[in-house]
């Protein structure tokens, strides 16, 4: 370097030097508040009528009444009078894998657009129960940052599907390796229609899976699998008992072992609702994202004839009162809910869209708008143990949901979202 050229180089660091110094006084560019609102928190505390947040580097800094938040000077500020705030949704079901064979979840790209389409229905976080391909893993992995524009990612990979034991514990070593938040195992006959792995196999699988100091999330149909699977130490029951009404029996034990249950009900509402042209084929809030193309299949006479001739798609039919009941009883039993609906496995089951449908599902089915709303939010992340969201709390990231109807008096309002944050970012809607 020359001695100009030196001279040029140190006045560009002090220059550099100083707009720093300048903007780090002016720190309140990368501040934002939220002001006005009312705020459900997720935490199960009462809600604020007239809230604030305050947002920094993406986490909440201060929440509380508007009166006893102080904004920091210069901070951007979002006027929220006469709306309502919510954590960001959480699916605690949902698959960014492959949908129908199109390799979706083959490219981060891919994947990526998944959650993007999620988080502009709100639901801010997904965890997808297996399936997830390697670039799954690689947006999981980089998501832990106050840029983030699309929902969060968390993934059980690869579906154990062992025969013996010892291959059960090889699988999930192999499963294991690019850490997975959860294992997933099916126990399931499919109606009798295939053959269900067998107790000491799957006892092996949640063996091996807690000796790699994961967790068990366990898809199942029938009643004494699901009180068998948590016996065996199971942590998360991914669908509903469809089976039998539950009994006392198994609320006990999931109640003394403390484990998280996912109603799953659009699941069993996608295996038989397209025997006609559904309603929701004409909400707007479902219009606004929905593939004309896959709607179109599923508008075809030829198609819904096959739905309505499926014998299993009808057996789920007929199941689905006793999966509507079951929740309600073990709501209000007190057992840790979760919201969830299996959506992304197919394209028949809409991402964004089914998890307000399942909402307005579990409101059929008696929960308050209270108790469904806890299910997607703090609740939610509690039950899994998700750190860092489900609420708004100082030093949560600042998943947030803005409606403009409160659906706190009718959980539908859900879908009168005006604006998503995540870590404090305007989603683009
Ligand atoms: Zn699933």
């Amino acid at each position: 370097m020359t001695a100009s050229g030196k001279r040029n180089f140190e006045a560009r660091i002090l220059v550099g030097l100083y707009l720093s110094l300048a903007l780090g006084g002016a720190a309140a560019v990368e501040t934002k508040t939220f002001s006005g609102a009312r705020i459900f928190d997720g935490t199960g505390k009462p809600v604020i009528e007239n809230g604030t947040i305050v947002v920094r580097d993406g986490r909440i800094a201060a929440i509380g009444p508007s009166i006893k938040v102080k904004t920091p000077k210069g901070a951007q500020n979002i006027d929220l009078r006469g709306k309502t705030i919510t954590p960001g949704l959480i699916n605690t079901h949902g698959h960014v894998s492959d949908v129908e064979g199109k390799r979706t979840g083959a490219t981060e790209e891919g994947v990526t657009n998944q959650l993007a389409l999620f988080s502009r229905y709100g639901i801010t976080t997904v965890v997808s129960l297996g399936g997830e391909e390697p670039a799954a893993f690689k947006v999981r992995d980089g998501q832990a940052t106050a840029s983030l524009n699309r929902a969060r990612l968390y993934l059980a990979g690869s579906v154990i599907t062992a025969k013996t034991p010892e291959e059960a514990r090889q699988m999930v070593d192999k499963s294991a390796g690019p850490k997975p938040d959860f294992i997933k195992i099916r126990v399931d006959d499919n109606l009798g229609t295939t053959k269900k792995i067998p107790p000491e196999v799957y006892r092996a699988v949640i063996e091996q899976t807690h000796k790699r100091g994961l967790r068990l999330a366990a898809h199942y149909y029938y009643l004494d699998d699901a009180k068998d699977l948590v016996r065996s130490g199971a942590d998360f029951l991914a669908h509903s008992v469809r089976d039998n009404p539950v009994d006392d029996e198994f609320i006990s034990l999931v109640k003394e072992n403390d484990i998280p249950y996912c109603p799953t009900l659009t699941r069993e509402l996608s295996t038989f609702v397209y025997e006609d042209t559904p309603a929701f084929f004409t909400d707007p809030f479902f219009l606004r994202e929905a593939s004309a193309q896959v709607m179109a299949g599923l508008k075809e006479p030829a198609r819904q004839q096959t739905y309505r001739t499926n014998k299993l798609g009808q057996a789920y039919k007929a199941a689905l009162p006793t999966a509507r009941n079951n929740l309600k009883r073990l709501s209000g039993a007190g057992v840790r809910i979760v919201m969830g609906t299996d959506s992304g496995a197919n394209a028949s089951r809409f991402e964004g869209y089914f998890e307000h449908l399942e909402m307005q599902m579990m409101a059929d089915a008696g929960l308050s708008p209270a108790a469904i709303l806890m299910s997607a939010t703090g609740g939610a992340a509690k039950a899994l143990k998700l750190d860092g969201i489900g609420t708004l709390e100082k030093g949560k990231w600042a998943d947030i949901v803005v409606y403009d109807k409160n659906p706190l008096e009718d959980i539908g309002n859900t879908k009168s979202i005006v604006a998503v944050y995540i870590a404090g970012n305007e989603v683009r809607r």
